[in-house]
């Protein structure tokens, strides 16, 4: 199964300069979400490709309400509904700790630390009510994102077989 990470794949428009990367770089190096149809659009168009026929995995999306609602009626009448959510539940220090040893790696413009603490904020308030959200509806499963790679995956495929 492909694995859509719309942050990978608008990195990737930045890197090649495209209009969607133009438009999705300024909220990026701040720490903002970029607009919601931007990041719907991308996903639909993902999704429709042959090679994810049999299913498919999204990371990263959705991050807001609204993405949410227009992604689960586009996918709903797809006939392909999210099967499962999964919430990797990790403490704020650690994802701070994380953070700042992906961004001696310099990969990225947004792991700067001030950055970095908008994009919490942003997180706490616009993307972690989906959690209850996606609880109410059946389909979440949360899970202890603190250990390492390996027993976090073992986490996630029990969560998903
Ligand atoms: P990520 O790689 O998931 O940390 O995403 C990096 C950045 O890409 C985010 O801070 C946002 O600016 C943008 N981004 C990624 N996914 C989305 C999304 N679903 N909705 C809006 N912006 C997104």
């Amino acid at each position: 199964m492909p694995h859509i990470a719309t942050g990978d794949l608008f990195r990737e428009a930045v890197e090649l300069g495209t209009p969607l990367g133009l438009q999705a770089q300024r909220h990026m190096d701040a720490g903002e979400l970029v607009p919601d149809e931007l990041a719907v659009e991308l996903v639909l168009e993902r999704v429709r490709r042959p090679d994810a026929a049999l299913g498919f995995v999204l990371d990263g999306v959705p991050r807001t309400v609204a993405q949410a609602e227009a992604l689960d009626a586009a996918l709903a009448a797809l006939g392909r509904p999210l099967q499962r959510v999964v919430h990797l539940d990790v403490p704020r220090k650690e994802i701070l700790e994380r953070i700042a040893r992906r961004a001696t790696l310099g990969h990225r413009t947004d792991d700067r630390a001030d950055v970095v603490e908008h994009r919490l904020g942003v997180y706490l308030a616009v993307t972690a009510p989906l959690i209850d959200d996606y609880r109410s509806n059946g389909v979440l499963v949360s899970i202890d994102g603190v250990g390492t790679v390996d027993e976090v995956a073992g986490r996630v495929e029990q969560a998903l077989a």
